[in-house]
């Protein structure tokens, strides 16, 4: 049986800086909050995955409901011009497709885009020398990949239709460094069948 837990030493954790965070802000600017509690006008969508701390659906499996939903609203809505899709180096979603066959239930589901990405490009992933190097040369693919699906969504070739161009682009987060690397996916030729 699950055992639900009311709080944990995270949670606490989590809940004690959120607290620290809005007692600065106000000490500086009282109207801190006030000043933006109204204003939802971000720039950028940021699709990354939740072992490096955001949304894993979207880099997953990008054409569901849910993912398609919050895209969607991101352009159509809050008026987003810049989509980064961001991988990262050591994911594990993607050692978990490099092993699929040993992947159970609903992260087999969950996995399986990334796994069929992965038998599309076995021989060149399996050529490289280290688990790291096709764990990241994977990551990639799979930035591509998504970047790809996002561009032949509907609402976003209507978009482009009606001369709103919205830029997607990929890049790879080396979590050894902290860098961002772009790989200059904006450019690519999207019909490759990704
Ligand atoms: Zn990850």
């Amino acid at each position: 049986m699950t055992k639900i837990v009311e709080s944990s030493d995270n949670m606490d954790n989590l809940i004690e800086s959120n607290s620290h965070f809005a007692f600065e802000k106000m000490r500086k600017n009282k109207d801190y909050f006030k000043s933006i509690e109204n204003t939802q006008d971000p720039k950028v969508l940021w699709i990354g995955c939740s072992d490096s701390r955001t949304s894993p659906e979207i880099l997953t499996n990008c054409d569901d409901p849910n993912s398609k939903s919050a895209i969607q609203y991101a352009v159509e809505h809050l008026k987003i011009y810049d989509i980064m899709v961001v991988g990262h180096t050591g994911c594990g979603a993607i050692k978990a497709a490099l092993d699929y066959k040993h992947v159970e239930g609903d992260v087999a589901t969950w996995i399986k885009p990334i796994y069929n990405t992965y038998k599309r490009y076995s021989k060149e992933i399996n050529s490289l020398k280290t688990d790291e190097e096709k764990v990241n040369e994977l990551s990639k693919l799979n930035v591509k990949r998504v970047v790809s699906v996002i561009n032949h969504l509907d609402f976003f070739k209507e978009s482009a239709k009606k001369g709103k161009h919205i830029n997607v682009n990929g890049y790879l987060l080396d979590l050894h460094n902290g860098q961002l690397k772009n790989l200059h996916l904006n450019k690519t030729n999207f019909h490759d069948g990704l």
